[in-house]
């Protein structure tokens, strides 16, 4: 049976995880949240003090990236233990975007990606889905915002778990830098794919920026 792709991207902070959720469960898809899989293999090198290339590719084939549902919920799991609590620290999110650039990393979590979406249909987000993982997604999106926009959004859901963490312009200076880590990388880049459709949520709330996208989703696979 054939599934259907929709491929979700942008920088950090677009609202990509929280809309490509909501979409995936308008359209009773799965979500597949790609950066989880970076920020899972990141946690793990820090716990190992793997740093260099090297020590982080010698790694790689002594880890099981798996996820799994609850309630909906996408939980990542290495070698069995569900780390997803344990990734969504400023220092895993930077460690994330050092991992991503390295080949053999994406090389690893190439494979997954492309086999949950040839056995689901899935909204996946990430940055290089509608480039790479899946050329052929029948629907690209590219979403983003002001840096402003999406440091702010980021720091208030940063107040909410861990209050005084970051200061907002400690979180700006964050995306920033993650911004340039992960558009001037060689490998993979983030970039909007050009048969993808962009989408900007600088002016839109929660439900308007979903609506816009489910008019794109809905447009494109002509529901
Ligand atoms: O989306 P999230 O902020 O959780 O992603 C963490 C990091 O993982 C990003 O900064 C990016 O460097 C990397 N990433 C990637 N390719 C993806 C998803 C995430 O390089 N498809």
């Amino acid at each position: 049976m054939k599934t259907i792709n929709i491929a979700v991207d942008g920088p950090s902070g677009a609202g990509k995880s929280t809309l490509a959720r909501r979409i995936a469960a308008r359209l009773g898809y799965i979500y597949v949240d790609t950066g989880a899989l970076y920020r899972a293999i990141a946690y793990d090198m820090l716990q190992h003090h793997a740093e260099t290339e090297q020590e982080i590719a010698e790694r790689l084939p002594q880890l099981r990236i798996s996820i799994a549902y609850e309630d909906g919920v996408q939980h990542v799991l290495v070698n069995g233990t569900d780390v997803s609590g344990r990734i969504r620290t400023p220092e895993v999110s930077m460690g994330a975007s050092r991992v991503s650039a390295i080949p053999a990393v994406r090389q690893f979590l190439f494979a997954l990606q492309q086999q949950l979406a040839r056995d689901h249909s899935v909204v996946m987000d990430g940055r290089d889905i509608g480039t790479v993982v899946l050329p052929d997604a029948d629907v690209k999106i590219f979403l983003t915002a002001s840096p402003e926009k999406r440091a702010m959004r980021r720091f208030l859901e940063l107040e909410e778990k861990q209050p005084g963490v970051q200061t907002y312009d400690e979180v700006l200076a964050d995306v920033i830098r993650r911004d340039e880590q992960d558009m001037t990388r060689e490998i993979s880049p983030l970039r909007q794919a050009e048969d993808a459709v962009l989408v900007d949520t600088s002016d839109a709330d929660l439900e308007q920026s979903e609506q816009m996208l489910l008019d794109v989703c809905k447009e494109k696979l002509k529901l």
